[in-house]
């Protein structure tokens, strides 16, 4: 069995920050990719609000930027999905693909959220035949075609926008008259000619012909009504799931199932377990914050490696090191 001193779970911008810091620190981690290996980003355009781009710099470049700066230090990477952990003694055990087992003395959690899906008829069976969760990745397959985009957030104002690019005719179909979204994404989607917009509908269920999709079917909220909005496409854009599956109750999680982390910390209820990004951020779940959220782990972690565990997470940021 491998032992490692540090395993960081995840390549997203946290995992890949907590890499660089870690790998800078001589603890050689090891970093299990996933299967979503760069994260969220990867599926994204143009990252226009990373400090240090005036220009924006594409999602993907960005993660591969991040992981090369991180072998660069001696980070050394492997893919498999973490099917298991035991965090009930040191060295923890992580078993990779259902056999492949690690220890580690101490653990970095990065593995993000995953985007959520409606949970209607039709919408399983459709994926990948004109349902998606991914915009950027399948838009193409939508070039003078009409789409819909579920959800009234920052994610559904962005896919419309992103989407208008190839669709001829995108509608944001909202469970409710107002929108989620911050002021300046609905103003970038209201002043887009290709968008339209169905609100205070319920999608209930996916309408297929022939192996693709026909409609998007609605209950209107205040008459009960139920219609059909025809349609090419689906993109369910309603939000994220934490990635904490795995972790079977071993770690304390909060109400939404994000890691719960110990003041402004990234320590979790198991000592030697750190957590960051957004599997454990309900709410900035941003690139920044997430990078930030990474460096903190892997500072942590390494206090913790060097055995000045019993730190009082509680009080405030003044413990950090410059
Ligand atoms: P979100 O803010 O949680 O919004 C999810 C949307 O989906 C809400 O409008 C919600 O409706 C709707 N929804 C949820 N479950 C649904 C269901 N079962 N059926 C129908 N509709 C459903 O998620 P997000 O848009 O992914 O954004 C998450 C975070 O990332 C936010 O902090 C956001 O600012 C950030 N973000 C930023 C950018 C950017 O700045 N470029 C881009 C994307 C995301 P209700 O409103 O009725 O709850």
């Amino acid at each position: 069995m491998a032992h490692h001193r540090l395993i960081i779970l995840g390549t997203g911008p946290a995992g890949l920050t907590a890499a660089i810091y870690a790998a800078r620190a001589n603890l050689e981690p090891l970093v299990v990719e996933g299967t979503e290996p760069g994260g969220q980003l990867t599926t994204t355009t143009e990252v226009e609000n990373f400090p240090g781009f005036p220009d924006g710099i594409l999602g993907p470049e960005l993660m591969d930027n991040m992981r090369k700066q991180a072998e660069r230090f001696g980070a050394r990477f492997m893919q498999g999905w973490v099917t298991e952990v035991d965090l009930s003694q040191r060295p923890f055990r992580v078993t990779i693909g259902g056999g492949d087992v690690h220890e580690a003395d101490a653990l970095i959690i990065a593995t993000g959220a995953s985007a959520k899906k409606l949970g209607i008829p039709g919408e399983a069976e459709l994926t990948g035949r004109g349902v998606s969760t991914c915009a950027t990745c399948d838009g193409f397959f939508f070039r003078g075609k009409r789409v819909i985009v579920v959800g009234g957030g920052d994610s559904a104002m962005e896919e419309a926008t992103f989407l208008t690019k190839f669709a001829t005719e995108v509608t944001i179909v909202h469970r409710r008259n107002e929108l989620r979204a911050s002021k300046v994404m609905q103003e970038r989607a209201r002043n887009n000619p290709k968008i339209s917009w169905v609100m205070n509908v319920t999608p209930v269920s996916v309408i297929g012909e022939g192996n693709k999709v026909k409609a998007l079917e609605v209950r209107d909220n205040a008459t009960g009504e139920v219609r059909q909005l025809e349609t090419d496409g689906v993109f369910v854009a309603i939000g994220h799931t934490p990635n904490t599956g795995f972790l079977q109750g071993q770690l304390e999680l909060n109400e939404l199932g994000y890691i719960q982390t110990r003041g402004v910390s990234t320590a979790t209820s198991v000592e030697g377990v750190f957590a960051c990004g957004d599997v454990m951020d309900p709410h900035y779940r941003q690139a920044i914050t997430a990078a930030g959220s990474g460096c903190k782990a892997a500072m942590d972690a390494e206090r913790f490696l060097e055995g000045s565990s019993s730190h009082d997470w509680s009080v405030s940021a003044g413990s950090a090191r410059a």
